[in-house]
């Protein structure tokens, strides 16, 4: 036998049952930007490297250790699998003047790549869901984003998600805090780590995003950057909590929070929990005005978040918020293999009228028993069981057995008792199957 290949590492396979849950938790996202006003934007997964290095950041543990980069071997171009697609949204709408007319409300999802250590809730190809208002200055729809991910968590039932916000103000704040930092830091010199030793005078701030447990207190104690907001800045900050005060969205200020990206500024935020241990932001963004003229496009103002869907799905598990497994409407018995050339066009009409039909499949030795055909019917969760029988096929009938009780709220009474009906005219009896088709 041929050695065995393996997914590579911190890369999953996502098979049924759990799959379903993806496709539920796609739909629910789905549905709720059309109802926010939202459009779906498809970019590619690989990009020019240099996209993330300008977009991103130099010093950014994305671009300093996690990208999978690499030259194309037929014309030497520096590729890199996007780590995060808000770089790649900025570079599709300069490329295709998307704000031509105006802003743009845009959504995405899809794998995303960064090389990092696998463990719960953290992988080298994981997926993201991501938000992105482009061309508005805000603060409405910075809140308007927080509002849509608090109702997400509130459609998909999940509980105990906090927001925690700040504001990174403007470069020129940012450059007299950088300052107050950097002497901060250079008087404890002895607790820095590796990592804030080499960023203390490239990029100071990136240290407070520090996930080191030895350097908390220090970083805690560090001169915040909300000191150094001047009043435009303030003004922005304050309206963003006056309207999520309207929507009455709690929220805690973190003046630690500064993000893993160099590209934000004004306004950002994260959705925590505490219940996915160390990797438990969920949902994180901000607002991000320089990016467009970064990347060499004209100035636009932007902001978005973008949620882990492998974090929300963990968290659902967690929360016993999952959706049982989809069944099928109907399960088609079929005694005799002679049969299947007329049962299979009845199945197919039935799926043209709405409705889900699973098929018996045969062995090399004909269908199987009865008994062991109910018995895949029931495993299947099908509401009915099709039976073919040649009794049935000789009056041009098929036998249709109820396999569950009521629905929920449905009268006892009310509930289905076997009923033949005929093969010629499925689209009679098609809703009898599946209730909800739309008409
Ligand atoms: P972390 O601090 O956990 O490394 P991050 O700041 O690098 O997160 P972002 O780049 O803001 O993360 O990505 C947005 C969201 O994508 C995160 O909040 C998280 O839910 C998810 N995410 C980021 N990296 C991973 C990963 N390697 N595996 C799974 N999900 C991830
Ligand atoms: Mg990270």
């Amino acid at each position: 036998m041929a050695e065995k290949l393996s997914a590579v590492k911190g890369m999953n396979d996502i098979a049924p049952p759990v799959s379903a849950h993806w496709e539920w938790l796609e739909d629910k996202l789905r549905s709720l930007m059309l109802r926010y006003g939202y459009r779906n934007l498809r970019t590619p997964i690989v990009e020019p490297t240099a996209l993330f290095v300008r977009g991103l950041g130099e010093v950014t543990d994305i671009v300093e250790k996690e990208m999978y980069s690499f030259e194309d071997r037929l014309n030497g171009e520096q590729l890199t699998l996007r780590p995060e697609n808000t770089a790649g949204v900025v570079r599709a709408a300069v490329e295709h003047s998307l704000l031509y007319d105006g802003g743009k409300r845009l959504y995405y999802m899809g794998p995303m790549f960064r090389h990092e250590r696998p463990q719960r809730g953290r992988y080298r190809q994981f997926h993201q869901f991501g938000a992105e208002a482009l061309g508005f200055v805000g603060p409405d729809v910075d809140a308007e984003l927080i509002v849509l991910a608090c109702d997400l968590w509130a459609e998909l039932g999940l509980e105990g998600i906090e927001l925690e916000i700040n504001s990174l103000g403007q470069p020129a704040e940012r450059q007299a805090h950088r300052q107050a930092l950097i002497t901060y830091l250079e008087g404890h010199a002895d607790q820095l780590d590796e990592d804030a030793k080499r960023r203390l005078h490239s990029n100071p701030l990136r240290i407070l995003d520090t996930k080191n447990p030895a350097m908390q207190a220090l970083v805690n104690a560090a001169p915040r950057l909300m000191d150094h907001l001047g009043a435009e800045s303030l003004e922005h900050f304050n309206r963003l909590r006056g309207l999520l005060d309207a929507h009455g969205i709690g929220y805690r200020i973190n003046p630690r929070l500064v993000r893993g990206m160099d590209y934000y500024n004004l306004s950002v935020f994260e959705f925590v929990t505490t219940q996915l241990g160390s990797q438990g932001t969920v949902c994180a963004g901000g607002r991000y005005d320089g990016l467009f003229e970064q990347i060499g496009g004209k100035a636009a103002p932007a902001v978005g978040w973008a949620l882990g869907m492998e974090r929300i799905l963990e968290l659902l598990k967690e929360q016993g918020k999952l959706p049982g497994q989809p069944a099928p409407d109907a399960y088609a018995v079929v005694p005799d293999a002679g049969s299947v050339p007329r049962v299979m066009p009845v199945l197919r009409a039935l799926r043209q009228q709405g409705v889900q039909v699973q098929m018996h499949a045969g062995g090399a030795d004909g269908m199987g028993s009865m008994k062991s055909q109910f018995k895949k019917a029931d495993a299947s969760g099908a509401r009915f069981a099709l039976i073919f029988g040649p009794d049935e096929l000789a009056q041009g009938c098929v036998s249709v057995k109820p396999l569950r009780g009521p629905r929920p709220g449905e009268d006892a009474a009310e509930a289905p008792a076997q009923v033949s009906q005929p093969l010629a005219d499925v689209a009679a009896w098609a809703q009898s199957l599946r209730p909800t088709i739309p008409r």
